[in-house]
């Protein structure tokens, strides 16, 4: 079996994260990959983007002393891990057949159940404790400037996906980054549709080169 040298399982704080696509259906202002080409020493960049399920279990395999000891794994990397729906549910119930006590978490744009044209959150459901969506805005019109989406609709599709998510009972967490350059974001007002869309809310700074 050919090993990949890309980094497929990187590490923040301790914290393994899962780096699988260089894909994103966005282009958001504040996106870190417009600003450097790592997080904390590990190249985020892939060669292809052609990743499969095994090529990230085998990397997990190499570091499995780090992961048995981990609390949560987190699908983010420099992409929108939700492009690759099979592989995360495969790695996802890999995970929890070998290492039952890590929770499994996925950062996400929110465009999943429109570029797949189905209900993902019902295949997330069994493997997922949490699901963090990025609102990016209090409407359409601040959502598309900081995000500049590449599908139809697509600040409607986050707020469906966000309600579908949370109806499959997965731990649902909305986020909006605040003080973006030039795109002021009502912090106040996303609360208020994140909840109304039943979903706890945070609100993270815009930090410049990130991490
Ligand atoms: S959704 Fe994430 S990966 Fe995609 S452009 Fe925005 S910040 Fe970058």
């Amino acid at each position: 079996m050919v090993e990949r040298n890309e980094n497929l399982l990187y590490f923040l704080d301790n914290k393994p994260y899962i780096n699988m696509t260089n894909a994103c259906t966005n282009a958001c202002v504040f996106c870190l990959r417009n600003q450097k080409d790592d997080v904390q020493g590990a190249n985020l960049w892939l060669d292809k983007d052609n990743i499969s399920a095994i090529d990230v279990i085998n990397q997990i395999e190499l570091k499995k002393d780090i992961i048995a000891k981990a609390d949560e794994i987190v699908f983010c990397g420099y992409g929108e891990p939700l492009i690759k729906i099979n592989e995360v549910v495969e790695i996802s119930k890999y995970l929890k057949e070998n290492y039952p006590n890590i929770k499994i978490r996925i950062n996400t744009n929110g465009h999943a159940n429109a570029i797949h044209k189905r209900n993902v959150a019902l295949e997330l459901a069994p493997y997922i404790d949490f699901i963090s969506i990025s609102l990016n805005g209090e409407n359409e019109e601040v959502y598309n400037k900081v995000s500049n989406p590449k599908i139809e609709n697509a600040y409607e599709e986050v707020k469906r996906f966000i309600r579908a998510c949370v109806e499959e009972k997965i731990k649902t967490v909305t986020t909006v980054v605040s003080n973006v350059p030039n795109y002021p974001v009502n912090v106040e007002r996303c609360e208020v549709v994140a909840k109304s869309l039943g979903a706890k809310f945070r609100a993270r700074e815009f930090i410049e080169n990130g991490y």
